[in-house]
């Protein structure tokens, strides 16, 4: 005997989803006290469990004083999330995407300017939070009859509870095209419970026995027990394990397990686990047995409850009844897939083209396609992404691209436009799987491969180093040899790391997964091209901006445009004389330089520095007059006598003649160099840039006068004069004789 498990049985995705949420902020939130806004779901077994781990149910935010609030998969207005927040609740919002993308579309159209209408119904806690979303200004119809009965608007926006029926809805919509000028209507219908019907359906269409599991008051379990009757199946609806009975089967018999939204796993495995302890049935098969999730094993990993709670299995709801609804508009066979958005054209033209357009918007991606996409909901682990076809589409964290410690929020707000690719079009719970990381690689490739062709140069930033070279990002990892990070050899590339390099792709290879870059060809194109400006464009007298690169003892490379160099020799940096090049610049300085020469030939420019200064010798003659003065230092001694610098670039020579009163044999028998000197400018000749200096006049203005001989009269000679006649005589002598000099 085989027994074959139905595909989407059990938990939709949006209640599975909602489960783990809870299950992990219990996890994260250990002696936090934990609610849940109403039943999380409906299954009395599901929601024990998750009692166990601690997590109650409130029925509104009032009851709750502290703690975290999870806001189950139904949503709620969002008024409801700001007053949690208001009282200081931590909110973890596990609302279905399906149900975030008709409360954002709903909010949309509203800020459109669109009345928006609901079709669903209106005590439903999903229409509740849907009408939230619009401020309460949404009108709630459940009926095309409901809708003939509204007024004439100007503009119409339409959304559908999840579980409502497409049927329902297109009938809804057509009423009111003619009553306004203009209707606009997304689908947000979920299929989640159509697909589980079908696959009921096809399933009972093929066994001999159609065991349903769920509870004997559960509407769409109950749906679903009709549905597998209707197929040919001898159908048991059954709550638990306890209640299949032996003499149901015959020898040979194949029998089919499927279950409503809201049976959790663990029953419905208990129900094929029975089934092989019944005699006769050693032999079976089961086929396509699916592993429980991580949802059920986190759940199971409760405390055990009550068995007698098993009973309780999934009771009736307003939930389960608009999945039915859903299910059996689904189950047509004119629906096929459910479409996303269109917009309506005037009532008169509604109904044929109208309808026919509609349709053609319930396009499924395929696997393998990359398609633009909106997104709808951003979360820490997936983000939800409207694709244009049934199903919404989620993006696992996996799937984002994310780099270092990004989290989707740092690179995805709602409302983004992305290109994604389709891993998978139906994840079993009517969920296409996406991958933006996929896309985002496919397009690099794309965009490499046409740039390598054109020979363009791209800009990425380097991520790492490792052996050999640096690792960039160009979408997808490239690499750049050690010997292609510059046209001089590197010793740290590190220094390169977090650095924007221009680069050319010089290997591609996309079946390896290789790029391989130089930054060095882009350095390398750039100074050839800068090398042919500046000889065929640049003149000796230009001003140029440069960076001292290296400093040498004679003088300076300055690089004045994509490493082409030019001299800065030493005797050309400053007015005055310079020791060392260092004295005046340091290495990656920058610095305006005037060019003194360009060898086209040799490829050698010179370059000046003090020509860029001004000349301390323009207007030498009203800074410094023939008789002055002044104070200088000596900068070096000569066989002719001293050079004194009495400014920055302007030096005076003393000659041997004029540095004493007597025969001076040697210059540095008076002065050496770095003395500091009183000198008498007695010389300018600016045309030729030279003033002379005389040290021996400065003396001899400097000297102070004699005081008047007085009257002899007759005195005791001072005892401690310690000066002699001679010597007075010899003073005065000296100064009769610099007198005569003078003269
Ligand atoms: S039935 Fe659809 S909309 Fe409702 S919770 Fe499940 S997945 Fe979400």
């Amino acid at each position: 005997m085989i027994v074959e498990l139905a595909d989407n049985a059990g938990f939709c995705f949006g209640v599975k989803r909602a489960i783990e949420t809870a299950v992990r902020t219990a996890e994260e939130n250990k002696g936090v006290p934990i609610y849940t806004l109403g039943p999380l779901i409906h299954s009395p077994q599901t929601v024990a469990r998750l009692s166990a781990l601690g997590i109650r149910v409130a029925d509104k935010i009032e009851d709750i004083d502290n703690g975290v609030v999870i806001i189950r998969s139904h949503g709620v207005p969002p008024q409801t999330i700001e007053r949690a927040r208001g009282k200081g609740l931590q909110v973890v919002d596990a609302t279905c995407p399906f149900v975030l993308r008709a409360m954002t579309w709903a909010a949309q159209l509203r800020e459109d300017g669109y009345q928006v209408v609901i079709v669903g119904d209106r005590d439903h806690p999903e229409v509740v939070a849907i009408l939230g979303a619009t401020d309460n200004t949404g009108i709630v119809v459940g009926t095309p009859e409901e809708a003939a009965a509204l007024p004439a608007c100007e503009a119409y926006g339409v959304v559908a509870q999840t579980t409502q029926s497409l049927s329902n809805f297109r009938a809804c919509v057509a009423e009111l095209v003619g009553k306004a000028r203009e209707v606009k209507f997304y689908d947000t219908i979920c299929t989640a419970t159509a697909r589980r019907q079908q696959a009921a359906r096809d399933l009972a269409s093929r066994v001999d026995v159609m065991l349903v599991v769920g509870g004997r008051n559960s509407a769409n379990t109950t749906r679903l027990a009709q549905i597998c009757q209707e197929s040919g199946a001898r159908t048991y609806h059954v709550e638990t394990a306890d209640d299949i009975e032996p003499s149901w089967f015959r020898p040979g018999d194949k029998v089919g397990v499927t279950a409503g939204a809201s049976t959790p796993n663990w029953l419905i495995e208990e129900v094929v686990q029975r089934m092989t302890e019944f005699d006769g049935l050693q032999e079976q098969e089961v086929k396509n047995a699916q592993a429980a999730t991580v949802t059920e094993e986190a759940v199971e990993a409760a405390p055990a409850v009550e068995a007698n709670a098993v009973q309780a299995a999934g009771q009736g709801t307003a939930e389960d009844a608009a999945h039915q609804q859903a299910a059996e508009a689904a189950a047509a066979p004119s629906q096929g897939e459910s479409g996303e958005k269109t917009q309506a054209d005037t009532a008169g033209e509604y109904d044929a083209p109208t309808m026919a357009q509609y349709d053609e918007t319930f396009i499924t991606p395929n696997q393998g396609d990359i398609v633009r996409g909106k997104v709808v909901q951003v979360s820490s682990d997936e983000v939800l992404v409207h694709v244009g076809g049934k199903s919404e589409g989620r993006i696992p964290r996996h799937e984002l691209g994310l780099k270092g410690d990004q989290e989707p929020a740092d690179i995805l707000t709602v409302g983004d436009e992305i290109d994604v690719y389709v891993l998978r079009t139906d994840d079993g719970e009517g969920s296409v799987v996406l991958s933006k990381r996929r896309a985002d690689q496919i397009k690099a490739w794309k965009e490499l491969e046409e740039k390598y062709k054109k020979g363009e140069v791209i800009e990425a930033a380097v991520t790492e180093r490792v052996k050999g070279g640096l690792l960039v990002d160009v979408g997808v990892r490239g690499f750049v040899p050690a010997s292609h990070v510059a046209r001089n050899y590197v010793e740290d590339l590190e220094s390169y790391v977090g650095k924007t390099l221009r680069l050319k792709i010089i290997e591609l290879d996309r079946q390896r997964n290789n790029v391989v870059l130089s930054h060095r060809q882009v350095l390398e194109d750039e100074y050839q091209k800068q090398k042919e400006i500046i000889f065929n464009t640049y003149k000796p007298g230009d001003i140029v901006t440069g960076v001292v690169r290296r400093l040498t003892d004679f003088g300076a490379f300055v690089d004045i445009g994509s490493g082409v160099e030019g001299l800065l020799h030493v005797s050309e940096m400053a007015y005055s004389r310079v020791n060392h090049p260092s004295d005046v610049l340091s290495e990656n300085q920058e610095i305006k330089v005037m060019i003194l020469n360009l060898d086209k030939e040799n490829e050698r420019i010179s370059l000046g520095l003090k020509q860029t200064l001004p000349d301390p010798w323009d207007n030498i003659s009203s800074k410094y007059h023939v008789g002055d003065i002044v104070q200088g230092e000596v900068t070096r001694t000569v066989d002719f006598g001293a050079f004194v610098k009495l400014e920055d670039g302007v030096e005076g020579l003393v000659h041997i003649s004029q540095l004493a009163d007597h025969h001076v044999a040697n210059t540095q028998d008076v002065v050496t160099a770095g003395q500091k000197v009183d000198v008498k400018v007695i010389s300018i000749d600016e045309q030729a840039r030279r003033i002379g200096l005389s040290i021996r006049e400065a003396k001899k203005t400097n000297k102070p006068k004699p005081e008047p001989v007085q009257e002899a009269q007759p005195q005791e000679e001072p005892e401690s004069s310690g000066v002699t006649i001679g010597e007075l005589v010899g003073d005065l002598g000296a100064l009769l004789q610099s007198g005569s000099d003078e003269e």
